[in-house]
């Protein structure tokens, strides 16, 4: 033991370690974990160790759930819906709000338990996670009560299977379990196989308040369970996870009709402008790098500073790194605990190695390493250029690379130059500066001057390869309910002649072209193969429409990429050009009700068609984000953004209306889209040049390629400049488009043909948009 006087000489930290002991007890007096299934534990089987990161002990033993495992779990949760569903939002409540407060009751035990199956400083999960699971299931309870009147009309999925990673463990389970409950949804959870322990201890926690049996399932063990999850009948998967297990889920439910939300990996920049608070800053990285081992998806890990005050920066960032406390997470003077495994520790260590390898410099905490354990030198990798893997790939440790910049276009282009688009942390004291980067940045979150906030009243999801969905707030909720069913509609009337038929125009009628050309970029244009196909109706050929291929379909995203000021625009502008369209749209309404008679298709559809023109018109500056309730002193935005560039492959029947139902809502939230209309009844929308060029339609807000469907679908879901892809068609179709999308990882959206009349609404603008939640502190 120091003396008080050394201690006062030294001024050294003593230690102050949190006890494990309750933690201990209850492990071992369980010392095997079934999975939680039907209300009970069933007998540990085929089970591996998991382990204390810090030292390398064996915690306890865990279950490897089989196939038959998840059938179980997924049948207890299929029998328990209807029952959970029917209970009032009110009855609900209680439940998650009795969740709440037994959580709350034995936060110290989870805490504790977190940190040892996890590593992450007991100060995190203590202050950090663990009241935020907890907050995650009041704020829930709150949504329970409000169902009815909030979310009119919608209904929960039925049942649940939900993936979660280590990195978070009962966080992300919160995140998952609590809106689906208040939703009405079952549940089947499988927590990552480094991190089951708290996963369990809320499975205990659910039977003890007494949850019905069945509405929470808990079944542990590796991907292999996760797969089996995601091919098991559940009506949707959420996953957060790497982008690579993200993107195989999405192949493998593909065409499964299971709805899905994917929170994958991240790449996040962290600008610091020369006006920032650098000492802020500092602590900045201090927070988003290395407290959590860098182990946060979200972690702001390239970190691009200005020129003008980069070295300053590095030198207090390192003066900083060199008093990092690593150690014993379970002390609450650490700063830094050990990496999940040894596997992730040397997938950290291989690619730091490579990061140094391609020219950046390493530098680390010099402290001593505890000699047990997966530790790993907190550190920098300075002049790491934007190809170095360092840059590019997710290290998912605490390591940082950091560039400088010189212009604040600059400092976006770096940020975005990447292939994820989770969050971004803006430094900089001049707000019209921060804003205007935020912005700019292509990220679902941004925090200004702050990093790493979470609450459950704001949302939390990517962008881009980062993923698609929202939880927390009301876009979460709405990720765990479901529109009524449209009514479907009878198949298609004309038919579809593929054949090849080179050139000649169409027989006119003299009031609308039908010179067989696509649109693209504002223009009429001839289609790559210089080739047209014959239109019949009723087997008489009725016109011919230009056979459009992949080579039109690039052309046209790269035109509607081109047109990028339309998303900028105001919602009064865009609203302007809609108006000005259904104007115009009303003026040839007698040719449109003639050329759709003639294709056989419904001419009521031209007036639908106007009326939508309209609606979406009146919408167009309408559909406001919010301002969120969260922590204090923070204004927290929630943006409705546009995707960008979006693929619209249009209904074969509904030649107009359903065109219309679908574009519309697309560019009135600022999208431009490249449309494959029907391709049995294409006139109606090759008619619609005309309109558009009248309408001041900005070129290449709309793009029009007629032609094969599904190959053009999938050259358009394939497309790495296409962000969201919408699909109308046949089963097979629907699978293509979602499977295809796999790629970059597109929000998709597949329906098959339905009746058209009632098709619009909110649901459509939600569909169109993603949320950006920016976080903006306040205070002098
Ligand atoms: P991380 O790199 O964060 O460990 P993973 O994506 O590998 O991310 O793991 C996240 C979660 O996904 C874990 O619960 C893991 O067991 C699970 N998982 C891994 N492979 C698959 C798979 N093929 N299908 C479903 N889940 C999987």
């Amino acid at each position: 033991m120091p003396t008080v006087k050394e201690i006062l000489d030294s001024m050294d930290y003593g230690p102050a370690p949190e006890s494990s002991a309750e933690v201990m007890g209850w492990l071992g007096a369980r010392g095997a974990f079934g999975h939680y299934i039907d209300g009970g534990f069933t007998t540990p089987a085929d089970t591996f160790a998991t382990e204390n990161p810090a030292t390398g002990a064996t915690l306890a033993q865990i279950s490897q759930g089989s196939a038959e495992d998840v059938a179980r779990a997924v049948d207890a949760a299929r029998k328990a819906q209807p029952k959970w569903a029917k209970l009032s939002g009110h009855q609900r409540a209680k439940y998650l709000y009795a969740l709440a407060r037994s959580l709350q009751k034995r936060a110290r035990f989870l805490a504790v338990l977190e940190t040892l199956d996890n590593g992450k400083p007991i100060r995190e999960s203590r202050d950090v996670d663990i009241p935020l699971a907890i907050r995650h299931f009041y704020h829930h309870a709150g949504w329970a009560e409000m169902l009815a009147d909030e979310f009119p009309g919608l209904a929960p999925h039925g049942v649940c299977g939900q993936i979660i990673p280590w990195n978070f463990p009962l966080l992300m389970l919160a995140w998952k379990i609590a809106p689906a409950l208040a939703a009405g949804n079952t549940v089947v959870l499988k927590p990552a196989e480094q991190t089951p322990l708290t996963a369990l201890a809320f499975a205990e926690i659910c039977a003890e308040i007494g949850l019905p049996k069945g509405v929470v399932n808990i079944v542990t063990g590796d991907g292999r369970t996760g797969a089996a999850l995601t091919a098991a009948p559940v009506d949707k998967i959420a996953f957060t996870g790497s982008t690579e297990i993200g993107r195989e889920i999405r192949r493998a439910t593909a065409g499964s009709g299971k709805a899905l939300t994917l929170e994958l990996g991240g790449k996040s920049p962290f600008v610091v402008f020369a006006d920032a608070d650098l000492d802020a800053a500092v602590e900045g990285v201090v927070d988003a790098i290395w407290f959590n081992q860098g182990q946060v998806c979200c972690a702001g890990s390239r970190i691009l500073v200005a020129e003008a005050v980069a070295n300053t920066f590095t030198e207090r960032l390192q003066t900083r790194l060199s008093k990092l406390r690593v150690g014993d997470p379970l002390d609450k003077c650490t700063d830094m605990g050990p990496i999940v495994s040894a596997t992730q520790r040397q997938r950290v260590a291989a690619l730091v190695s490579a990061g140094e390898a391609a020219g950046a410099t390493l530098v680390q905490c010099e402290g001593q390493l505890p000699a047990a354990g997966h530790f790993f030198a907190p550190g920098l990798l300075i002049g790491a250029d934007p190809a170095n893997p360092a840059s590019t790939e997710e290290i998912f440790g605490p390591v940082a690379t950091l560039t400088t910049f010189r212009t604040p276009e600059e400092a976006v282009q770096l940020a975005n130059n990447t292939r994820y688009g989770l969050a971004a942390s803006i430094w900089s004291e001049n707000i019209t500066l921060a804003l205007d980067i935020a912005s700019q940045v292509k990220a679902g979150v941004i925090w200004m001057n702050g990093t790493n906030l979470f609450d459950a009243g704001a949302g939390f999801g990517g962008m881009r390869e980062s993923g698609f969905g929202r939880e927390g707030g009301r876009e979460g909720m709405l990720a765990y309910l479901r529109g009524p069913s449209p009514k479907p509609r009878p198949e298609a009337q004309a038919s579809f002649d593929a054949a090849p038929h080179p050139g000649a125009p169409g027989k006119g009628d003299p009031a609308i072209d039908r010179t067989p050309k696509l649109y693209i970029g504002g223009k009429q244009a001839r289609p790559d193969s210089g080739q047209s196909y014959r239109v019949t109706a009723k087997g008489t050929e009725i016109g011919l429409a230009p056979l459009g291929s992949r080579k039109d379909i690039r052309n046209a995203v790269e035109a509607a990429h081109k047109a990028s000021g339309w998303g900028k625009t105001t919602g009064h502008n865009r609203a302007q050009v809609l108006y000005y369209l259904a104007e115009n749209l009303s003026a040839r309404q007698r040719e449109f009700e003639s050329r759709l008679r003639e294709m056989g298709a419904n001419p009521a559809e031209a007036e639908a068609t106007i009326a939508r023109a309209f609606y979406y018109a009146a919408w167009a500056d309408k559909f406001d984000g919010a301002v969120k309730s969260t922590t204090g002193n923070m204004v927290t935005l929630a943006i409705n953004e546009p995707f960008g560039v979006m693929g619209v492959v249009c209904p074969d029947d509904a030649p107009l209306l359903g065109f219309a139902s679908l574009v519309l809502p697309a560019i009135a939230m600022g999208n431009r889209v490249v449309a494959v209309p029907s391709a049995s009844m294409p006139l109606a929308a090759t008619d619609l040049y005309q309109v558009f060029d009248t309408s001041d339609l900005p070129g290449g807000v709309v793009n029009i390629v007629t032609g094969p469907k599904d190959e053009l679908a999938k050259t358009l879901a394939q497309h790495d400049d296409v962000a969201a892809v919408w699909y109308c068609g046949e089963a097979e179709g629907r699978t293509m488009a979602e499977a295809e999308s796999a790629g970059n990882l597109k929000a998709t959206w597949t329906m098959s043909n339905r009746d058209w009349t009632d098709a619009q609404g909110r649901d459509f603008l939600t569909r169109a948009t993603q949320v950006k939640t920016i976080w903006v502190p306040y205070g002098a």
